[in-house]
């Protein structure tokens, strides 16, 4: 039997693993990867990106395509009795840094769809119908065996495959789950209302809030539907969601996706072992749906992952660069399962009897997860927050930060009027942005980093600043400190 050599094995081709996949092809890394499905999914599940993930869709260049299919969400609201108790948009207005200051409702099948296509297009395809059944430690390295008999073997593994993760269980890694005892049905569908529909998130206010109305793409809609037991059928859901509309009346035309799901948390104590094997996605982290999280979270692990693997296989840089994987990513995932505990438990509890209201108040004040652009890595300082976008200009024709990022580089921001002569490792970009018009060269008014030098990883987090006017020397330490560092 013919085993197949890779650097990096991906296990599971859900959204992350696709996004794992896709990356690594951008950077032109070795790998491979194997689902047990036939294709990807083509209804249901996650629906809706936020801010920060569609900041990283813009540096991977997948922006311009999956941005048209979605539909733009950023008021949460509540209806009670017949009316609007509230209509709140204000932590998205206040986003500083980004220009897209919403939800993208947008069905997690787009996404894989598309990822799906790009490896197919690249001869990257995934392996299909390949559940992974085996993982061998053999010399130092990953021995996987497929269902159809291929052996893979691999200096990398990355657990994609979901919640009940082989590659997590078989390197025994420990799982507690809590289960808080709610359960959701979830309906998506075309409907026929005299509601006034409007592109919101309205949370319905009732003895609990057990019913939320969501946006979505195209011609559905969804809606989730707090259920008292696993045992019920569309009909009951149906109730309940005519129960909150009233008095206004709603049909639906046609079902596209009705499931169910019984929330549990958990968060895995390890993300990575001997900075060789990487769990990322619901492998690592599982949690209630209410704030949309899961899969933008699994996607910022797949971000914050692949550049690390990068550096390491085709610019030597040391290894111990790959545990702040672990490091930077646990506690996002450990907020993450806080802040949609705190909401799935106010949809049922709540000690004035107002759930919506509580609700759409958890969601203000955590908001910095729900957009996503509160996660940082580090505690304080430049170092470690998420680089500002903001509106750059070459020869008049307006262009945006973001869209000058490269994910298979780190870029060196300088912005200044003096000139910077520099040799640069192969693995960083230099872009200068003058604070005035000069021609072919970017400028910008914006004095955000005025007068700084400012390293940015390949994720587009902020590795570390310095004056603008640092001898060169100094430049270069920045540089080989920050890989260095992690030697
Ligand atoms: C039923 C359900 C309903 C959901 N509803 C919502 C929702 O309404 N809103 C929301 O925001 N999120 C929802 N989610 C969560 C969201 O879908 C996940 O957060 C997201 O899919 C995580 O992506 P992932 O790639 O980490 O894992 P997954 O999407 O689970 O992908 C894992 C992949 O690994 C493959 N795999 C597993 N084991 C193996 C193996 N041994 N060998 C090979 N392949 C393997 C699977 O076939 C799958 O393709 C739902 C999840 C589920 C399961």
């Amino acid at each position: 039997m013919k085993t197949h050599e890779t650097d990096i094995f991906i296990v599971g081709a859900g959204p992350v693993g696709l996004m794992c996949a896709y990356l690594a092809n951008l950077c032109g890394l070795n790998f491979k990867i194997a689902d047990k499905s036939k294709s990807p999914i083509d209804v249901g599940r996650a629906d809706a990106l936020n801010a920060r993930s569609l900041q990283l869709l813009e540096i991977a260049r997948l922006f311009n395509e999956l941005y048209p299919m979605g539909k733009p969400c950023n008021t949460s609201s509540i209806w009670s009795k017949g009316a609007f108790l509230s209509r709140q948009s204000a932590w998205w207005d206040e986003l500083e840094g980004c220009f897209h200051k919403h939800f993208l409702m947008l069905g997690q099948s787009f996404i894989e769809k598309a990822l799906d296509e790009k490896l197919n297009k690249s001869g990257h395809s995934v392996q299909r119908e390949a559940e992974v059944k085996d993982i061998e430690i053999v010399d130092d390295q990953y021995l996987v065996t497929l269902s159809n008999g291929d052996l893979i073997k691999s200096k990398y593994l990355i657990g994609t495959d979901g919640s009940r993760s082989f590659v997590r269980q078989r390197f025994q890694v420990p799982f507690q789950i809590t289960r808080p005892k709610i359960i959701w049905a979830v309906v998506d569908g075309v409907i026929e209302t005299d509601f006034p529909k409007v592109p919101e998130i309205i949370v319905f206010q009732n003895e609990t809030s057990d019913v939320a109305w969501i946006p979505r793409e195209g011609k559905i809609d969804r809606f989730y539907v707090q259920m008292e037991s696993k045992d019920f059928s569309f009909k009951d859901a149906l109730v309940k969601i005519k129960k909150a509309l009233e008095p206004r009346e709603i049909i639906f035309k046609e079902i596209i996706w009705f499931s169910q799901f019984s929330v549990k948390e958990s968060v895995a104590e390890k993300f990575c072992i001997n900075n060789q094997i990487f769990l990322a996605g619901d492998s690592c982290h599982i949690h209630s749906v209410n704030g949309g999280q899961g899969l933008n979270t699994g996607l910022g692990d797949a971000f914050n992952l692949i550049w690390k693997l990068n550096m390491v296989i085709k610019h030597n840089v040391t290894k111990n660069i790959l545990s702040t994987y672990e490091e930077e990513r646990k506690p996002v995932a450990m907020s993450v399962v806080e802040t949609s505990g705190e909401l799935v438990r106010a949809t049922k509890f709540s000690k004035e009897g107002t759930h919506a209201k509580d609700y759409v108040e958890i969601i203000q004040r955590r908001s910095g997860h729900i957009t996503g652009m509160g996660i940082r890595y580090g505690d304080a300082g430049l170092r470690g927050q998420r680089l500002f976008d903001f509106e750059v200009i070459k020869n008049q024709s307006k262009t945006r930060i973001y869209s000058l990022l490269d994910y298979t580089k780190f870029t060196l921001l300088v912005f200044s009027e003096v000139d910077v002569e520099i040799q640069l490792p192969e693995f960083v970009q230099m872009i200068h942005i003058y604070p005035n018009d000069i021609k072919n060269c970017y400028w910008t008014t914006n004095k955000q980093y005025n007068n700084q030098i400012v390293l940015v990883r390949p994720d587009s987090y902020i590795e570390d600043t310095a004056p603008a006017f640092s001898s060169e020397q100094s430049i270069k330490n920045i540089i080989r400190c920050c890989l260095d560092a992690r030697k």
